[in-house]
C-alpha cells in the first residue's frame, strides 16, 4: 500500500463521506467507551475487547495485536483486497462516482464485457446448482455426493452443481435468458462449432471457483459415473482473463476472515479436502487449483496471515509438493508447519476414516517445516549404510543453510550427529568449514561476536523511548517541530521504524503545510502504521501544543541516548579489536562521535 499514491482530493472526498465507526461496525460489534468505541478485534482471536475505534482521529487500533489504520486500510486488510480496491468500494458505498481513480481493478463498469462475463458465470453457477438439487436426472449425482459425505447443507454452502448430460442444456438456457452466448464461450463454459453453441461440461459435478473478491470466475467439473473419467477425473475451465489458476485459491474469499482471526491458514491440495475440513470446523481452509503453489498464491495468503499449516496428501507426490511449498513460503517469511498424514491417505480420506476430532488432533501436532524435511530425507535412506549416512549429511547441511539463526543450525546439526553416530564437534566443525561466511555469527564459533551482540535496548531506555515517541507525535502535528527535529537530529532516531516514520513525515511536509493523518497512514507499511497508531493513542492526553522547552528536552534525550549506544558499541569493538590498525580506526570514530555530541 505504501507505493499507491492516490490523489489527496479523491481520498478526502471518500473519507469525508465515510464514518469509520459505521465501516468497522459492519464487521465488529462496537460499544461506546468515552470518546472512542471498543470491540473484539477481527484480526486476532480474543475474548476481552482490546480493539479501539476513534471517530475523532478516523482510525482504529488493536492493543492486542497492534493492527491499526484508517477506514480504507481496515477494509483492505480485512477483505484482503488492494488499497485502491478498498477505496473504490468505500466510494461506491458513499455514492461517489470517481472519474479518474487510479484503480487497477475496481468494480467493472455496468454493461462492460467483464460485467457480462461475471453475469454469465453467476447465472451458470445458479443453473448447475438448481439442476443438482432439484432435477430428477440428478438423483444419481446427489446419491454419489451424499455417499462421500457431501450433505445438502454442504452442497448449498459451496454452491456445488451438476452439469446435465446434454449437448447444449446450458447453451439453450443462456440464450433463453437473453445472455450473450459469446460470453459463454469467452468464459469457457460453451464451445462454438459452425455457429452453434455446445456445453463444455457434461455429466460432471460442478465446483464453482471464486476469485479473492468472491466472484465466480470458473468451474472444476468432476466425473462421478463409473467409467466416465476418460477425459480425466477433473476438467477445469480453460484459462481465461478471469480464470487464472496460478492466482486463484479455492475458498479464499470465504476463509479470509477466519484466517485473519486465527492467524493461520490450512493449505490443501484438493477442494474436496477443503470441503471436508470446513465441515469439520476448520473454516480457515483453502486449496490451490490442482496446481503447485505459486508466488502469486503466496502473496495473496501473505495479505491475511504469516502462518501456514500444509495439509498435503500422505504420499510421495504430496511430500514433494510440500517440500516445494515450504521453500516458497519460508522465502516470504511464513511460519510453516506440516501435517504428516499416514502413508497413502489424503486429508479427505483421513477425516472420513478417523473423524473430525482425530483430524483436529493431527493439525495440532503439525511439525515445524524443518523437522518435517529432516524426517522426510531420513525416511528416504537407510542409515545403516555409510554411503547413505554421507548423503544424509549433505542433505541436512543444505537444510541447515536455510535456517535463520545459528542456534537453529546447531540444534539441527546435533540431531544429525546423533542420527549418523558421529561426534557432535566434528559435524559442527565440518559444517562451519563448508560455510565459513555464514557461520561467523554462530554462538559456538567464538565469543567475539557474542560480546558485540549485546542489545543496547537493555541499557535502560524508558526516557529515550518516550522522547522519540513524543517527537513523532508532535512532528505529525506541527511542521515547524518536524523541521526543527530534522535539523537537530539529522535523521538519527535510534529505533529504525521510528526513523523511517520521521523520514515519511518530512517527505510529506515537502509539499504540504499540515498532515492529514488518515491520508498519511496510506503511505506507510503495516509495521509503521502499527507504531504510529500506538503513538497516537499513547499521546492522546498530551496538550495540543507542547510547553516551552519540551521539544528541546526530547531532542536532547534522544541525542544523549544515541551517543551512549554508539560509543558503547565502539568501546566493545575496541576491547576485542585484533590489530592496531583496527584499534586506531575505532578510536578515530569514537573521537568523532564525541565531538559531534559536544556540538
Ligand atoms: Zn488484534
Amino acid at each position: 500500500m505504501s507505493s499507491t499514491r492516490i490523489p489527496q482530493e479523491v481520498f478526502d472526498q471518500v473519507l469525508s463521506k465515510t464514518s469509520i465507526v459505521d465501516i468497522v461496525g459492519e464487521y465488529v460489534k462496537l460499544t461506546k467507551a468515552g470518546r472512542n468505541y471498543k470491540g473484539l478485534c477481527p484480526f486476532h482471536g480474543e475474548n476481552t475487547p482490546s480493539f479501539v475505534v476513534s471517530p475523532d482521529k478516523g482510525i482504529y487500533k488493536c492493543f492486542g495485536c497492534g493492527m491499526g489504520g484508517n477506514a480504507i486500510s481496515f477494509v483492505s486488510q480485512l477483505e484482503a483486497i488492494s488499497f485502491p480496491q478498498a477505496l473504490a468500494r468505500l466510494a461506491t458505498r458513499a455514492g461517489i462516482h470517481l472519474e479518474n481513480l487510479p484503480v487497477e481493478a475496481g468494480a467493472p463498469k455496468p454493461d462492460s464485457p467483464m460485467q457480462k462475463a461475471y453475469e454469465v458465470l453467476e447465472f451458470s453457477q445458479g443453473f448447475f446448482h438448481y439442476f443438482l438439487r432439484h432435477a430428477k436426472e440428478a438423483e444419481q449425482a446427489r446419491e454419489y455426493l451424499l455417499g462421500r459425505g457431501l450433505t445438502d447443507e454442504v452442497i448449498q454452502t459451496f454452491q456445488i452443481g451438476l452439469a446435465p448430460n446434454h449437448n447444449d442444456a446450458l447453451a439453450k438456457t443462456i440464450a433463453q435468458n437473453e445472455l450473450p452466448l459469446e460470453m459463454g464461450v469467452a468464459t469457457g463454459l460453451l464451445n462454438e462449432h459452425n455457429g452453434r453453441h455446445y456445453d463444455r461440461f457434461k455429466s460432471r459435478i460442478m465446483f464453482p471457483i471464486k476469485d479473492p473478491n468472491g466472484k465466480t470466475v470458473g468451474f472444476s467439473g468432476r466425473a462421478f459415473l463409473e467409467g466416465d473419467d476418460g477425459m480425466g477425473k477433473y476438467i477445469n475451465s480453460p484459462e481465461t482473463e478471469l480464470f487464472v489458476k496460478n492466482k486463484l485459491i479455492y475458498n479464499f474469499h470465504e476463509a479470509r476472515l477466519a484466517i485473519r482471526r486465527q492467524n493461520r491458514v490450512l493449505l490443501f491440495e484438493g477442494f474436496l479436502d477443503v470441503i471436508a475440513a470446513v465441515k469439520a470446523g476448520f473454516l480457515e481452509s483453502v486449496a490451490t487449483m490442482g496446481t503447485a503453489l505459486t508466488e502469486n498464491h503466496v502473496s495473496l495468503l501473505r495479505r491475511v496471515t504469516d502462518q501456514v499449516i500444509i495439509c498435503y496428501d500422505g504420499d510421495k507426490a504430496g511430500n514433494i509438493a510440500a517440500n516445494k511449498a515450504i521453500a516458497l513460503l519460508t522465502a516470504k517469511q511464513f511460519k510453516v508447519n506440516v501435517v504428516d498424514f499416514p502413508q497413502g491417505m489424503d486429508p479427505d480420506d483421513y477425516i472420513k476414516a478417523h473423524g473430525e476430532e482425530a483430524f483436529g488432533q493431527l493439525v495440532s501436532q503439525a511439525v515445524p517445516a524443518v523437522d518435517y524435511q529432516y524426517r522426510y530425507e531420513k525416511r528416504q535412506l537407510n542409515l545403516e549404510f555409510i554411503t547413505h549416512q554421507e548423503q544424509f549429511k549433505h542433505q541436512v547441511f543444505a537444510l541447515a543453510k536455510t535456517l535463520e539463526t545459528a542456534t537453529l543450525q546447531e540444534l539441527l546439526l546435533k540431531k544429525l550427529a546423533a542420527d549418523i553416530q558421529v561426534n557432535e564437534a566434528s559435524i559442527l566443525k565440518e559444517f562451519q568449514n563448508a560455510n565459513p561466511k555464514m557461520y561467523k555469527n554462530a554462538s559456538f564459533n567464538n565469543n567475539k561476536n557474542e560480546i558485540l551482540s549485546v542489545q543496547p535496548q537493555t541499557l535502560g531506555n524508558s526516557r529515550f523511548e518516550k522522547a522519540e515517541k513524543m517527537l513523532i507525535y508532535y512532528m505529525l502535528k506541527d511542521r515547524a517541530v518536524a523541521l526543527k527535529v530534522d535539523k537537530e537530529l539529522n535523521g538519527s532516531f535510534h529505533n529504525p521504524i521510528r526513523r523511517n516514520i520521521a523520514q515519511y513525515i518530512l517527505d510529506y511536509y515537502t509539499t504540504q503545510e499540515s498532515i492529514n493523518l488518515e491520508y498519511f497512514l496510506m503511505w506507510l507499511d503495516e509495521e509503521m502504521v502499527k507504531t504510529v497508531t500506538d503513538i497516537l493513542f499513547e499521546c492522546e492526553s498530551l496538550p495540543e501544543i507542547p510547553a516551552d522547552g519540551v521539544i528541546e528536552d526530547y531532542i536532547s534525550n534522544v541525542k544523549k541516548y544515541v551517543y551512549k549506544v554508539r560509543s558503547e558499541q565502539l568501546k566493545r569493538q575496541l576491547a576485542v579489536a585484533a590489530t592496531d590498525e583496527e584499534k586506531m580506526e575505532l578510536l578515530g570514530k569514537l573521537n568523532q562521535l564525541k565531538q559531534q555530541s559536544d556540538r
